[in-house]
Parts: structure tokens; C-alpha cells; sequence
């Protein structure tokens, strides 16, 4: 009876909430569905990684938007893996990014195409700062692009030219084009011929350019270069030149500016994007005819007209160089933000289009630089009145198609690289030795010549395409095969040439050298960096030094700005109130010059969009030089901070850590001399006839020491003069106050 009353009781105990239950469930039901998706992706990263052989290289092409016809091109004929829609683990060899290098967050290996913060710093006011900052250390050197001002804060400044030049009756009468900063294609370009004309409604800042109306035309239209720029990679410093380019021509002939013709976009603008809209827009498939040529033949054109089109070449070689070291700071910068020190990151590389405009004496003149060229293959026609259809542009094709794919050949991993191309061919020697001995019979004569580009056509089906590839792919090995002896067709169905068709694998491994040495011999790029402007632009990158104290003073990882503590912090480390400057001083600097930079920089942010507070990499410089001029005193300004950055360097034992990279210019630091790239050496000549890359600096110290015992009239003269210059104060005149030896002086 107590039992089933017991029973009974429990019965009616209340049951658990409907409610409960269901969540009881729902938990449930959700952690079984993500145990399963777990499952699913592990399982589909493992087929992922059976499918894709070790060797093969990878490229995400998820977000290359309009740039994926030439990129897809350019993978199948290398016989790279594309992945469309990007990879789960984010694993490929390179990342192709249409616009940013932040459009992937995710990305921690490999390479991607962007460079962190490129936009910002090829807008045209961050770009003609960072000329100006140069064309201010070295006036003669950097005079390659238009007079710039930056609108609105530099409007008074502006107006004033304008006015004295009015006064001075300059003729033909001035005309200055205004751009805005972060403008492209042409959009809201106009020229003026007074200030009043200038809008500043919009808001957004502007760059204000002398308008340069004297410019070299062909059948009477005025055009402009598009050259294609390799940056392959920041540290150690590398960059190509692409040996095709495009010229844009503009779509009505060229006469100087006028009151009347000045609103004439099509005579005064050469944007594709803009004449292509133009009646009179020539779409020719001929090089040298058109509204757009290649590069190679308006040069041809010049030299036909008489003219050293070499020497044109040379020149936009050089402003090439000299552009890119003058923005390697700033992308330095840009780069400790985005990746700092210990966070593991991709590696960049970045194609760039300068866009360059030649005058009447064929001096070239940087316009701009793109840090996202046009990559398409297309181009609008009008197939009947107001229809227009995409059709692939020939000219496009010849000059971009190589580009990329010389360009994809320079940054994928080249062990990798040489690894598969061994494999391939490996396995392609042992088809052909299986099918040979099978069917007794002659494989089919070889192709002597090599296609280098395979063209498939939108009408091809897969199977005609793999054919193509196959057929190919055997020619190549045929040639390979034949490149040892007369390069004639030879029999390889007889048993000894079969059997010496399988070769070892030292054998492949040379063939596969030699083959990828020739291809990149025979690439469309040319290093520029350091293999032929090394020297040359060696002086030019002091400004990478003060980029160095500026990221060694920064304090907060990732950060754009240093702030009021950081800066103070470098002068105290520096030392520099040895050289007279108190807190005090430092601070009113500071606050001076951040205010300063903020008016002129009011749009600017990192790369990722924030906006931090404090001051910026231009800011410090602007601090650096006017430290430099008020303490360390030298003929020029370049002297002056080469001073002032070797003190700090100096106070900061810098010099060791880069031993490697810097080793002259270290060794004559050590010695307490000034190291000057090809114009003064106070080291004596003998010894630094002797330097070799293994000399070490023990080795100088032993052979200058001997020198010292018995120093020349020559050498004290030299040191003596150094030591002066570093003492030297202006606001005494040019009084010496006292001599004494430098600091960092043995
Ligand atoms: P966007 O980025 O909008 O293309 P650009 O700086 O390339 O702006 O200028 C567009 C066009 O205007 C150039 O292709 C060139 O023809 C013309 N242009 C620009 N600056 C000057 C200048 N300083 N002198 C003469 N023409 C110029």
C-alpha cells in the first residue's frame, strides 16, 4: 500500500517545465550540429590538403574582382592552383587583393599584393609631401613633378603665387590644375587661372599643380606614360621596372591653355576612363595608332622623330627610383602598424602604375602613382549607336599579361617553384617512356618553337584546353631535351636515347635552374633596385633612418603617431639636451608641430581606417630637420641631418643591430668618421681600397689604428674639420667655440 502510495506520490510531483525542456534541447541539438560541422570542415581541410600535392603553388583569387581574367590567364599557363573562392585555412602561396592589403584580415602567411597603407600614401598629398620633403634635401635631384600646394590649408600660400605672378606679367599667363586628393580617373580635375576659381565647397582637401602646357605631342595630341612598377619587397629593398607600358592619348588636339578652352576635359585630361567616352576616341588594334598605344612604339615614334628615346627611358627609370625611395619611409611606417614586430604577417609585394607626362624638351614629369592599376583586359565598344559591349583589348593584353604573370613567376616561393617544375617534368619523361615502349612506335616530331603565352579562347571546351596544356607541356620537355645538343628534332624512340631521357636528379635540378634563370632573363621586368640604382640611390635613403627612430620611439605597438611621451623620450635617449635643448623646448616642439600636422593632414588615417592622435611620421621629420638645423650645424641640410641621425644612432647603440645591412657606412661610424657615398671619405684611401665584404671591423680598427700612429697632415686636416662641423653653433656666428674631439671618436 505504501508503495503505491509512494508511486502515486511520484506521479504527481510536477514535471519539469515545458520550457526547460526545450532549452535542454535546443542546447543539445546546437552542439551536436557544431561538433558535426567541426567534422565537416576538418574533413574537408584533409581532402583540401590530399587533393593539392605539396608542391603545388596556391593562389586565392577570392578577392582579385577585376583583375581575375589576366591573373587566371597567367596561373594556367604557369600551371599554378587557383582558388576562387579563397582557401579555409588561408594557406595559399599568394593572396591577390583588388584594392587593400586589409581586405583579408585573416591572411597570415604567404604573400599578399598590397602593400598595408599603399592608398593612403600614393593619394596625391601624402606622395608630393613626401617629394617635397625630399626635394627639399636634395633641390636639384628631385625636380621631376609639378610645384604642389595642398588645398585648403595652404590656400593663402597658394593665392600669393598666383598674384606675383600676375605681377610679374609671366607669360604664356599661368594655369594650375586642381586635383583632389584621393581622386582617380579624372574625376573632379579642373583647371584655373585664379584663385577665386578655386571651390572648396566640397569639403574634401585638394592638391593644387602647376598645369605643365608644354608637353611633347604626337599627331598633335597631347598623352601620358602608364608605366608598371614591381615593388617586391621592402627589406632589403627591391623593385622592377615593367619594359611595356601603355600611352593615353587624349581625344582632342592639343593647344595651350585659353580662357576659352580651359573647360575642354578631352584636350587637357588623358584618362582612358574619361576619352574613352569621347566621339572621337580611337580604337585602332595597330601599336603605334589610337587613343591608346604601348609604350614601345610612341618611344619608336620618338626616336623615328630624331629624338634619344633612350635617354627618355633612362630618365623615367631614375624617377621611378627616386619616387620609391622618397615613399619607402612612409611605408615603412604604414608596415610596423599593420604587422609590428612579433605578430606573424604576410610578406608584401605590390604592382604599381605611374603615370608620367613628357615635356616638349622630352623631360619626364610624375603625375602620379597608382597603387591599384587598371589590370582589365577589356574595353568598352560601341557595337551600334548606344550599345556598347565588352571586347578584349589586344594592346591591354600584350602589355598587362606578362605583367602579371613575370610578376606571379618574381614572388612565389622559388624552391617551391623549382620543386614542382621537377616533378612535373619527372613525370612527364616517364609518361613518355611508358607510351613509347607500349606502342613500339615514334612519338610525334617535336614543336621546335616554344609558345610562351597559351591563348584560350572563350569558345574552348575543357577537354581542347587540357590538350593544348598536354601538347605543350610535351614540346617543352622535347625542346628541353633537344637543348643539350644541335636543338634538331632527334629520335627518342631508339633505346639509348629512351634510357638517357630518364635523368637523374642532379640533372633536372640544373635543367630546372637553367630553365627558370632563362625565364626571368627573359621576363618584361628589370630590376631597378638594387641591382642597377643601388649606388645611385644610396644618399637618397638618410629619411629610412629617421623612419627607424620614429618606429624605435613609438611605444604603442601598431601605432601611426608618437606621442607627447614618446617624443620625449627620444630626446632624452638621444641625448639631445647635451646639445642644448631642455624639456621645455622639446615640448612647446612638439605640441607646435602636431598642431601643425594635423591642420595640414585632416583626412589621414592608418591603413585600416583609425584615426590615432598624436604626432606623425612627416610631423617628427619636421622636428628632426629643424633639431638638426638649430643643433648640428653643417653646409646643407642633408649634412645637417645626417648629423643628427648619426648622434642619435650613436646614443641609441642602433649601429650594432643593423650591422649587416649597414656595414661601410659602419665601419666608418666606428671610427668616429662620417661615411659620404662616393664624395668624402675621411678614412684614409688605402684602407678603404681594402674592403671587401668579409672585412670585418676589427680588421679597419687594426689597419686605421697603424695609420693613426703616424697620421698624414691630410688625415688630421679632415678630422679636425669634421670635428668643428660637429661643434659649430650658428647663433655665435661662425665663431668655433672650442675644439674637441667628437664623441663616438676613437
Ligand atoms: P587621376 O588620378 O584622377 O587620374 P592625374 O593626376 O593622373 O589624376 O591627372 C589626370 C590627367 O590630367 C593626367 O592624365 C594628365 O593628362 C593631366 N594632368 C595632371 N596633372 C597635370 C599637370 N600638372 N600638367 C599637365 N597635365 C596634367
Amino acid at each position: 500500500m505504501a508503495a503505491s502510495k509512494s508511486l502515486l506520490d511520484s506521479l504527481k510531483k510536477p514535471e519539469p517545465t515545458n520550457f526547460r525542456m526545450t532549452d535542454f534541447r535546443r542546447e543539445l541539438h546546437l552542439r551536436h550540429k557544431r561538433e558535426e560541422h567541426a567534422k565537416k570542415e576538418k574533413l574537408r581541410a584533409l581532402q583540401e590538403s590530399k587533393y593539392v600535392s605539396r608542391y603545388a603553388i596556391t593562389i586565392d583569387t577570392s578577392r582579385a574582382r577585376s583583375n581575375c581574367d589576366v591573373l587566371r590567364m597567367s596561373i594556367k599557363e604557369l600551371g599554378f592552383k587557383e582558388y576562387p573562392f579563397g582557401r579555409k585555412d588561408n594557406c595559399c602561396d599568394v593572396h591577390w587583393h583588388a584594392c587593400h592589403f586589409e581586405e583579408n584580415p585573416e591572411v597570415f602567411g604567404g604573400k599578399v599584393n598590397k602593400f598595408p597603407g599603399m592608398s593612403e600614401i600614393c593619394s596625391k598629398m601624402t606622395l608630393f609631401r613626401c617629394l617635397d620633403i625630399m626635394r627639399d634635401l636634395f633641390p636639384t635631384d628631385y625636380d621631376f613633378y609639378p610645384r604642389t600646394w595642398y588645398l585648403p590649408a595652404q590656400f593663402h600660400e597658394f593665392s600669393c603665387e598666383i598674384r606675383k605672378m600676375h605681377e610679374r606679367r609671366v607669360k604664356p599667363k599661368p594655369t594650375f590644375i586642381i586635383k583632389p586628393d584621393t581622386g582617380a580617373q579624372g574625376d573632379g580635375i579642373y583647371l584655373l587661372r585664379e584663385p577665386n576659381e578655386y571651390s572648396s565647397l566640397s569639403g574634401k582637401c585638394h592638391v593644387a599643380q602647376e598645369y605643365m602646357s608644354n608637353v611633347y605631342l604626337i599627331d598633335k595630341f597631347k598623352f601620358d606614360f602608364r608605366i608598371y612598377v614591381l615593388l617586391k619587397s621592402l627589406e632589403p629593398l627591391e623593385f622592377y621596372i615593367c619594359q611595356e607600358g601603355l600611352a593615353r592619348f587624349s581625344t582632342l588636339p592639343y593647344e595651350n591653355p585659353t580662357n576659352k578652352n580651359i573647360h575642354e576635359s578631352f584636350m587637357h585630361l588623358t584618362n582612358y576612363s574619361l576619352n574613352k567616352r569621347s566621339s572621337t576616341f580611337n580604337r585602332s588594334d595597330r601599336d603605334d595608332e589610337g587613343s591608346k598605344r604601348t609604350l614601345t612604339s610612341v618611344l619608336r615614334r620618338i626616336a623615328m622623330n630624331g629624338h634619344d628615346s633612350n635617354k627618355v627611358w633612362k630618365s623615367i627609370e631614375r624617377i621611378v627610383c627616386k619616387t620609391i625611395v622618397a615613399i619607402v619611409p612612409e611605408m615603412k611606417v604604414e608596415y610596423q602598424a599593420a604587422i609590428p614586430p612579433g605578430k606573424t604577417g604576410p610578406s608584401c609585394f605590390q604592382v604599381l602604375g605611374f603615370d608620367i607626362l613628357l615635356l616638349q624638351n622630352l623631360k619626364p614629369i610624375l603625375l602620379e602613382i597608382n597603387a591599384s592599376p587598371s589590370l582589365s583586359l577589356d574595353s568598352e565598344q560601341e557595337v551600334s549607336p548606344g550599345v556598347f559591349e565588352y571586347v578584349l583589348s589586344p594592346k591591354d593584353e600584350e602589355v598587362k599579361y606578362p605583367l602579371i604573370r613575370d610578376t606571379l613567376l618574381h614572388v612565389v616561393p622559388i624552391d617551391k617553384l623549382k620543386y614542382f617544375r621537377k616533378k612535373k617534368k619527372q613525370r612527364l619523361l616517364k609518361k613518355l617512356k611508358a607510351s613509347t615502349s607500349q606502342k613500339g612506335k615514334r612519338p610525334d616530331p617535336p614543336v621546335k618553337q616554344r609558345t610562351s603565352i597559351v591563348i584560350i579562347k572563350a569558345d574552348e571546351s575543357d577537354e581542347e584546353k587540357r590538350e593544348v596544356n598536354v601538347t605543350q607541356q610535351m614540346s617543352e620537355m622535347h625542346m628541353d631535351v633537344d637543348s643539350h645538343g644541335d636543338g634538331t628534332a632527334r629520335d627518342v624512340n631508339s633505346d639509348d636515347e629512351r634510357e638517357s631521357n630518364i635523368k637523374s636528379d642532379t640533372e633536372l635540378d640544373e635543367e630546372v635552374d637553367n630553365y627558370f634563370e632563362t625565364k626571368l632573363r627573359e621576363s618584361c621586368l628589370k630590376q631597378l633596385y638594387p641591382a642597377i640604382y643601388d649606388e645611385e640611390c644610396e644618399r637618397y635613403r638618410i629619411l629610412e633612418r629617421v623612419a627607424g627612430l620614429f618606429i624605435f620611439f613609438l611605444g604603442i605597438r601598431g601605432s601611426l603617431r608618437i606621442g607627447p611621451t614618446g617624443f620625449r623620450t627620444f630626446a632624452r635617449k638621444c641625448r639631445l639636451n647635451r646639445k642644448g635643448m631642455t624639456n621645455a623646448s622639446v615640448d612647446i616642439m612638439y605640441i607646435d608641430l602636431q598642431r601643425r600636422w594635423d591642420h595640414m593632414n585632416p583626412e589621414r588615417t592608418s591603413g585600416s581606417g583609425i584615426k590615432s592622435i598624436g604626432l606623425c611620421y612627416q610631423g617628427f621629420l619636421d622636428a628632426c630637420i629643424e633639431i638638426a638645423r638649430r643643433k648640428f650645424y653643417a653646409p646643407t641640410k642633408i649634412e645637417m641631418l645626417e648629423n643628427l641621425v648619426d648622434h642619435c644612432e650613436l646614443n641609441l647603440n642602433l649601429r650594432d643591430n643593423d650591422l649587416a645591412n649597414n656595414l661601410p657606412r659602419l665601419h666608418f661610424r666606428r671610427l668616429g668618421l662620417q661615411y659620404r657615398q662616393g664624395s668624402m671619405y675621411a678614412m684614409p684611401r688605402r684602407v678603404i681600397d681594402q674592403m671587401t665584404e668579409e672585412t670585418t671591423i676589427e680588421d679597419l680598427l687594426k689597419a686605421h689604428e697603424k695609420k693613426l700612429r703616424q697620421p698624414s697632415r691630410e688625415d688630421i686636416e679632415a678630422f679636425l674639420r669634421k670635428s668643428r662641423r660637429m661643434i659649430y653653433q650658428p647663433s655665435s656666428g661662425s665663431r668655433v667655440i672650442s675644439v674637441t674631439k667628437s664623441p663616438d671618436s676613437e
